[in-house]
Protein backbone atom coordinates (compact mmCIF):
# COMPACT_ATOMS: atom_id res chain seq x y z
CA UNK A 1 0.00 0.00 0.00
CA UNK A 2 2.72 2.21 1.15
CA UNK A 3 4.66 1.71 -1.76
CA UNK A 4 2.00 1.77 -3.76
CA UNK A 5 1.23 5.57 -2.44
CA UNK A 6 5.18 6.27 -2.91
CA UNK A 7 4.71 4.90 -6.70
CA UNK A 8 1.52 6.99 -7.06
CA UNK A 9 3.47 10.32 -5.50
CA UNK A 10 5.93 9.62 -7.66
CA UNK A 11 4.26 9.77 -10.98
CA UNK A 12 2.32 12.79 -10.14
CA UNK A 13 6.07 14.39 -9.15
CA UNK A 14 7.36 12.90 -12.54
CA UNK A 15 4.10 14.28 -14.25
CA UNK A 16 4.43 17.66 -12.28
CA UNK A 17 7.74 17.97 -13.60
CA UNK A 18 7.25 17.02 -17.05
CA UNK A 19 4.30 19.25 -17.15
CA UNK A 20 7.13 22.06 -15.31
CA UNK A 21 9.35 20.68 -17.95
CA UNK A 22 6.77 21.60 -21.16
CA UNK A 23 5.85 24.41 -19.30
CA UNK A 24 9.62 26.21 -19.47
CA UNK A 25 9.81 25.18 -23.38
CA UNK A 26 6.50 26.62 -23.88
CA UNK A 27 8.45 29.71 -22.01
CA UNK A 28 11.47 29.22 -24.10
CA UNK A 29 9.18 29.02 -27.56
CA UNK A 30 7.52 32.57 -26.04
CA UNK A 31 10.53 34.21 -28.23
CA UNK A 32 9.37 32.24 -31.43
CA UNK A 33 6.08 33.20 -30.99
CA UNK A 34 7.21 36.51 -30.96
CA UNK A 35 9.35 35.31 -34.19
CA UNK A 36 6.59 34.57 -35.88
CA UNK A 37 4.89 37.97 -35.90
CA UNK A 38 7.26 38.75 -38.30
CA UNK A 39 9.55 40.96 -36.17
CA UNK A 40 12.32 39.25 -35.00
CA UNK A 41 15.82 39.44 -36.42
CA UNK A 42 16.82 40.43 -40.14
CA UNK A 43 19.82 39.35 -42.23
CA UNK A 44 21.67 42.05 -43.78
CA UNK A 45 24.98 42.29 -45.54
CA UNK A 46 25.49 38.76 -44.20
CA UNK A 47 25.33 39.99 -40.78
CA UNK A 48 22.11 39.40 -38.33
CA UNK A 49 20.67 42.68 -36.70
CA UNK A 50 18.42 42.00 -33.98
CA UNK A 51 15.13 44.13 -32.72
CA UNK A 52 16.52 46.78 -30.75
CA UNK A 53 19.95 46.89 -31.85
CA UNK A 54 22.01 49.71 -33.29
CA UNK A 55 25.04 48.08 -35.99
CA UNK A 56 27.22 49.37 -38.24
CA UNK A 57 28.25 47.35 -40.94
CA UNK A 58 30.06 47.06 -44.42
CA UNK A 59 28.81 47.18 -47.69
CA UNK A 60 31.92 45.74 -50.04
CA UNK A 61 31.13 47.41 -53.46
CA UNK A 62 34.63 47.91 -55.01
CA UNK A 63 38.42 48.04 -54.59
CA UNK A 64 41.11 50.07 -54.15
CA UNK A 65 43.76 49.49 -57.33
CA UNK A 66 46.16 47.81 -54.40
CA UNK A 67 43.18 44.91 -54.49
CA UNK A 68 42.32 46.55 -50.83
CA UNK A 69 38.35 46.49 -50.29
CA UNK A 70 36.76 49.73 -50.58
CA UNK A 71 34.12 49.32 -47.79
CA UNK A 72 30.78 51.45 -47.53
CA UNK A 73 29.93 52.19 -44.18
CA UNK A 74 26.15 51.10 -43.38
CA UNK A 75 24.62 52.79 -40.05
CA UNK A 76 21.40 50.24 -39.06
CA UNK A 77 18.57 50.39 -36.30
CA UNK A 78 16.26 47.70 -35.83
CA UNK A 79 13.06 49.09 -33.36
CA UNK A 80 11.74 47.22 -30.67
CA UNK A 81 8.52 46.61 -32.37
CA UNK A 82 7.56 46.47 -36.01
CA UNK A 83 6.96 49.06 -38.81
CA UNK A 84 8.47 50.51 -41.72
CA UNK A 85 12.22 50.36 -43.16
CA UNK A 86 13.05 53.49 -44.21
CA UNK A 87 16.55 54.16 -45.72
CA UNK A 88 18.83 57.39 -46.59
CA UNK A 89 21.39 57.17 -48.65
CA UNK A 90 23.92 60.26 -49.13
CA UNK A 91 27.13 61.12 -50.79
CA UNK A 92 26.16 59.84 -53.95
CA UNK A 93 28.69 62.70 -55.72
CA UNK A 94 31.25 62.33 -53.47
CA UNK A 95 31.22 66.05 -52.92
CA UNK A 96 27.44 67.00 -51.89
CA UNK A 97 28.21 66.99 -47.64
CA UNK A 98 25.16 68.23 -46.19
CA UNK A 99 23.31 64.89 -46.45
CA UNK A 100 26.25 63.02 -45.17
CA UNK A 101 25.90 65.27 -41.79
CA UNK A 102 21.93 64.83 -41.79
CA UNK A 103 22.37 60.97 -42.12
CA UNK A 104 24.67 61.19 -39.24
CA UNK A 105 22.06 63.16 -37.16
CA UNK A 106 19.04 61.04 -37.81
CA UNK A 107 21.30 58.14 -36.28
CA UNK A 108 22.45 59.71 -33.40
CA UNK A 109 19.15 60.93 -32.68
CA UNK A 110 17.40 57.52 -32.86
CA UNK A 111 17.31 55.23 -29.84
CA UNK A 112 16.43 51.85 -30.99
CA UNK A 113 13.99 51.49 -27.80
CA UNK A 114 12.07 54.46 -28.99
CA UNK A 115 11.82 53.00 -32.77
CA UNK A 116 9.00 51.26 -34.72
CA UNK A 117 10.57 49.52 -37.84
CA UNK A 118 13.75 49.77 -39.04
CA UNK A 119 16.33 52.89 -40.66
CA UNK A 120 19.38 52.13 -42.59
CA UNK A 121 21.19 54.55 -43.79
CA UNK A 122 24.44 55.34 -46.40
CA UNK A 123 26.17 58.38 -45.14
CA UNK A 124 28.65 57.82 -47.85
CA UNK A 125 27.75 56.21 -50.85
CA UNK A 126 30.64 56.88 -53.22
CA UNK A 127 33.43 56.66 -51.16
CA UNK A 128 35.60 57.12 -53.80
CA UNK A 129 34.61 60.59 -54.79
CA UNK A 130 33.96 61.52 -51.42
CA UNK A 131 38.08 61.00 -50.55
CA UNK A 132 38.77 63.31 -53.37
CA UNK A 133 36.49 65.55 -52.85
CA UNK A 134 34.70 65.03 -56.22
CA UNK A 135 31.28 64.58 -57.59
CA UNK A 136 32.51 61.75 -59.68
CA UNK A 137 33.80 58.11 -59.47
CA UNK A 138 37.47 57.17 -60.60
CA UNK A 139 36.96 56.48 -63.98
CA UNK A 140 34.97 59.96 -64.30
CA UNK A 141 31.33 58.54 -64.05
CA UNK A 142 28.07 59.70 -62.45
CA UNK A 143 27.11 57.49 -60.10
CA UNK A 144 23.84 58.86 -59.76
CA UNK A 145 23.60 57.61 -63.50
CA UNK A 146 24.30 53.95 -63.24
CA UNK A 147 21.29 52.86 -60.85
CA UNK A 148 19.89 50.16 -60.43
CA UNK A 149 23.22 48.44 -61.57
CA UNK A 150 24.96 45.55 -62.68
CA UNK A 151 27.43 43.17 -61.41
CA UNK A 152 29.06 42.58 -64.75
CA UNK A 153 29.46 46.19 -65.68
CA UNK A 154 31.66 49.33 -65.69
CA UNK A 155 33.13 50.30 -61.84
CA UNK A 156 29.87 52.81 -61.56
CA UNK A 157 27.42 50.17 -62.54
CA UNK A 158 28.90 47.70 -60.16
CA UNK A 159 28.97 49.88 -57.43
CA UNK A 160 25.13 50.67 -57.58
CA UNK A 161 24.53 47.36 -58.31
CA UNK A 162 25.96 46.11 -54.97
CA UNK A 163 24.53 49.08 -53.17
CA UNK A 164 21.05 48.45 -54.84
CA UNK A 165 21.08 44.91 -54.65
CA UNK A 166 22.51 44.66 -50.60
CA UNK A 167 20.54 47.71 -49.60
CA UNK A 168 18.05 49.85 -51.08
CA UNK A 169 16.13 46.74 -52.32
CA UNK A 170 15.54 46.18 -48.28
CA UNK A 171 13.49 49.12 -47.60
CA UNK A 172 10.21 50.46 -48.00
CA UNK A 173 10.74 53.97 -48.50
CA UNK A 174 14.23 56.24 -49.42
CA UNK A 175 15.27 59.44 -48.85
CA UNK A 176 18.65 60.06 -51.25
CA UNK A 177 20.33 63.61 -50.35
CA UNK A 178 21.85 65.80 -52.42
CA UNK A 179 22.94 69.27 -53.18
CA UNK A 180 23.57 71.75 -55.81
CA UNK A 181 26.30 70.57 -58.38
CA UNK A 182 29.54 73.03 -59.24
CA UNK A 183 29.19 76.11 -57.56
CA UNK A 184 25.99 76.06 -57.67
CA UNK A 185 23.33 76.48 -54.99
CA UNK A 186 19.54 74.65 -54.29
CA UNK A 187 17.04 76.37 -51.75
CA UNK A 188 16.44 73.61 -49.50
CA UNK A 189 13.93 71.21 -51.82
CA UNK A 190 12.27 67.55 -52.03
CA UNK A 191 11.89 66.26 -55.64
CA UNK A 192 9.27 63.75 -56.36
CA UNK A 193 7.37 61.95 -58.63
CA UNK A 194 3.91 64.04 -57.57
CA UNK A 195 1.88 61.94 -59.73
CA UNK A 196 2.14 58.85 -57.80
CA UNK A 197 0.32 59.06 -54.21
CA UNK A 198 1.96 57.50 -51.72
CA UNK A 199 5.35 59.27 -53.19
CA UNK A 200 3.01 62.95 -52.73
CA UNK A 201 1.83 61.82 -49.23
CA UNK A 202 5.65 60.90 -48.62
CA UNK A 203 6.77 64.69 -49.62
CA UNK A 204 4.26 66.50 -48.18
CA UNK A 205 4.82 64.68 -44.48
CA UNK A 206 8.41 65.95 -45.12
CA UNK A 207 7.24 69.39 -44.14
CA UNK A 208 10.13 71.30 -46.82
CA UNK A 209 8.52 74.34 -47.68
CA UNK A 210 9.23 73.70 -51.50
CA UNK A 211 8.68 70.76 -53.93
CA UNK A 212 9.54 70.49 -57.57
CA UNK A 213 7.78 67.47 -59.43
CA UNK A 214 10.43 65.45 -61.00
CA UNK A 215 10.00 61.84 -62.69
CA UNK A 216 14.31 61.73 -61.66
CA UNK A 217 16.24 60.85 -64.34
CA UNK A 218 16.61 57.54 -65.72
CA UNK A 219 19.76 55.52 -63.94
CA UNK A 220 19.30 57.78 -60.69
CA UNK A 221 19.05 56.27 -57.66
CA UNK A 222 15.43 57.93 -56.97
CA UNK A 223 14.28 56.82 -60.18
CA UNK A 224 15.54 53.16 -59.83
CA UNK A 225 13.89 53.07 -56.26
CA UNK A 226 10.57 53.90 -57.24
CA UNK A 227 10.55 51.68 -60.52
CA UNK A 228 11.43 49.01 -57.70
CA UNK A 229 8.16 50.31 -56.20
CA UNK A 230 10.07 51.97 -53.20
CA UNK A 231 8.58 55.23 -52.15
CA UNK A 232 11.38 57.30 -52.73
CA UNK A 233 11.91 61.38 -52.63
CA UNK A 234 15.52 63.35 -52.92
CA UNK A 235 15.86 66.17 -50.86
CA UNK A 236 18.00 68.69 -52.58
CA UNK A 237 19.84 72.02 -50.38
CA UNK A 238 22.86 74.10 -50.81
CA UNK A 239 26.10 73.53 -52.33
CA UNK A 240 28.53 70.56 -52.64
CA UNK A 241 31.79 70.93 -50.39
CA UNK A 242 30.46 72.64 -47.81
CA UNK A 243 28.51 71.60 -44.74
CA UNK A 244 25.94 74.25 -44.13
CA UNK A 245 23.91 74.70 -40.92
CA UNK A 246 20.36 75.68 -42.49
CA UNK A 247 20.51 73.21 -44.88
CA UNK A 248 21.29 70.56 -42.75
CA UNK A 249 18.83 71.23 -40.13
CA UNK A 250 15.67 71.79 -42.24
CA UNK A 251 16.69 68.41 -43.62
CA UNK A 252 17.42 66.17 -40.45
CA UNK A 253 14.03 68.38 -39.09
CA UNK A 254 12.06 66.91 -42.39
CA UNK A 255 13.28 62.92 -41.76
CA UNK A 256 12.37 63.49 -37.97
CA UNK A 257 8.78 65.00 -39.05
CA UNK A 258 8.76 62.04 -41.46
CA UNK A 259 9.26 59.39 -39.48
CA UNK A 260 6.60 60.78 -36.87
CA UNK A 261 4.54 60.97 -39.65
CA UNK A 262 5.09 57.26 -40.24
CA UNK A 263 4.44 56.56 -36.69
CA UNK A 264 7.93 55.20 -36.13
CA UNK A 265 9.25 57.72 -33.64
CA UNK A 266 7.53 59.86 -31.24
CA UNK A 267 6.09 63.43 -32.21
CA UNK A 268 7.42 66.03 -34.15
CA UNK A 269 7.19 69.49 -34.72
CA UNK A 270 4.85 70.63 -37.53
CA UNK A 271 6.39 71.23 -40.84
CA UNK A 272 5.35 74.00 -43.49
CA UNK A 273 2.65 73.90 -46.03
CA UNK A 274 4.80 73.22 -49.23
CA UNK A 275 4.47 75.49 -51.77
CA UNK A 276 4.73 73.01 -54.87
CA UNK A 277 6.52 73.72 -58.67
CA UNK A 278 5.22 71.32 -61.19
CA UNK A 279 7.19 72.81 -63.80
CA UNK A 280 11.00 74.47 -63.69
CA UNK A 281 13.48 75.57 -65.96
CA UNK A 282 16.95 76.56 -66.30
CA UNK A 283 18.08 80.01 -67.61
CA UNK A 284 21.57 79.23 -69.46
CA UNK A 285 24.27 81.80 -70.30
CA UNK A 286 25.21 82.95 -73.80
CA UNK A 287 28.49 84.69 -73.08
CA UNK A 288 31.71 83.49 -71.28
CA UNK A 289 33.47 85.32 -68.98
CA UNK A 290 32.67 86.56 -65.29
CA UNK A 291 29.23 85.80 -64.21
CA UNK A 292 27.96 88.13 -61.35
CA UNK A 293 24.59 88.44 -59.52
CA UNK A 294 23.07 89.95 -56.76
CA UNK A 295 20.11 87.58 -57.00
CA UNK A 296 19.22 85.10 -53.73
CA UNK A 297 17.93 82.02 -53.61
CA UNK A 298 14.07 81.70 -53.17
CA UNK A 299 13.37 85.53 -54.94
CA UNK A 300 10.71 85.71 -57.12
CA UNK A 301 10.99 87.57 -60.45
CA UNK A 302 9.36 88.40 -63.41
CA UNK A 303 9.49 87.80 -67.23
CA UNK A 304 12.21 90.68 -68.39
CA UNK A 305 14.10 91.12 -65.12
CA UNK A 306 18.20 91.17 -65.26
CA UNK A 307 19.30 88.15 -62.86
CA UNK A 308 22.98 88.74 -63.32
CA UNK A 309 25.62 89.81 -65.70
CA UNK A 310 28.21 88.25 -67.84
CA UNK A 311 31.42 90.59 -68.70
CA UNK A 312 34.43 89.36 -70.89
CA UNK A 313 37.56 90.03 -68.67
CA UNK A 314 39.27 91.43 -72.23
CA UNK A 315 37.01 93.38 -73.95
CA UNK A 316 34.55 94.31 -71.05
CA UNK A 317 32.07 93.87 -73.35
CA UNK A 318 28.86 92.69 -71.22
CA UNK A 319 25.61 91.17 -71.39
CA UNK A 320 22.91 90.73 -69.70
CA UNK A 321 21.05 87.42 -68.11
CA UNK A 322 17.43 87.82 -68.53
CA UNK A 323 14.41 85.96 -66.93
CA UNK A 324 12.45 84.64 -70.15
CA UNK A 325 9.65 83.88 -67.99
CA UNK A 326 7.93 84.56 -63.95
CA UNK A 327 9.22 82.43 -61.19
CA UNK A 328 10.56 81.63 -58.07
CA UNK A 329 15.12 81.21 -58.35
CA UNK A 330 14.88 77.55 -56.68
CA UNK A 331 18.20 77.04 -58.05
CA UNK A 332 21.08 79.43 -59.18
CA UNK A 333 25.03 79.58 -59.61
CA UNK A 334 27.52 81.67 -57.42
CA UNK A 335 29.37 83.82 -59.08
CA UNK A 336 32.29 82.68 -61.27
CA UNK A 337 33.73 82.14 -64.82
CA UNK A 338 31.22 80.50 -67.01
CA UNK A 339 30.74 79.84 -70.51
CA UNK A 340 28.34 80.23 -73.51
CA UNK A 341 25.19 77.60 -72.00
CA UNK A 342 26.42 77.42 -68.43
CA UNK A 343 23.12 76.92 -66.53
CA UNK A 344 23.00 79.62 -64.11
CA UNK A 345 19.36 79.89 -62.53
CA UNK A 346 16.64 77.51 -61.86
CA UNK A 347 13.49 78.96 -62.29
CA UNK A 348 10.45 77.16 -60.61
CA UNK A 349 6.93 78.02 -61.97
CA UNK A 350 4.51 78.30 -59.51
CA UNK A 351 1.91 75.17 -59.69
CA UNK A 352 -1.38 74.53 -58.18
CA UNK A 353 -2.76 72.98 -54.84
CA UNK A 354 -1.14 69.51 -54.17
CA UNK A 355 -4.34 67.78 -55.47
CA UNK A 356 -4.05 68.80 -58.40
CA UNK A 357 -2.34 66.42 -60.96
CA UNK A 358 1.06 67.33 -62.44
CA UNK A 359 -0.15 67.78 -65.92
CA UNK A 360 -3.53 70.33 -65.24
CA UNK A 361 -1.36 73.64 -64.70
CA UNK A 362 -1.53 75.78 -67.97
CA UNK A 363 1.82 76.68 -68.88
CA UNK A 364 3.56 79.60 -70.64
CA UNK A 365 4.68 78.64 -74.44
CA UNK A 366 8.39 77.96 -74.28
CA UNK A 367 11.02 78.03 -76.97
CA UNK A 368 13.02 74.80 -76.64
CA UNK A 369 16.12 77.10 -77.46
CA UNK A 370 15.35 78.80 -74.86
CA UNK A 371 15.40 76.34 -72.05
CA UNK A 372 15.85 73.44 -70.79
CA UNK A 373 12.91 71.27 -69.48
CA UNK A 374 13.00 68.71 -67.40
CA UNK A 375 16.86 68.91 -66.32
CA UNK A 376 17.70 68.07 -62.73
CA UNK A 377 20.61 67.07 -62.26
CA UNK A 378 20.38 65.66 -59.38
ZN1 LIG B 1 23.96 65.18 -56.22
Amino acid sequence: MCSQLSFARGLMWAAVLMFIGLASERAGAQEPMVESTGWDAVELLGRSVAAGEKRRLFLRASESFAGTSVEIPVLVIRGLTPGPTVCFTAGVHGDELNGIEIVRKVFESVAPPDLSGMLIGVPVANLHGFRRSSRYLPDRRDLNRFFPGHPGGSSASRIAGALFQNVVLHCNRLIDFHTGSFHRTNIPQLRADLRKPAILEMARSFGTPLILHSEGAPGTLRRAAVDANITAITYEAGEPMRFQADEIARGYEGTRLLLAKLGMVGRSSRGDDPEVFYRSRWVRVNDGGIFLTSRELGESVEAGAVLGTVTDPVSNERSQVIAPIPGRIIGMALSQVVIPGFAAFHIGLPGDVLAQPPDAPSLPTLHPDQLDALEHPE
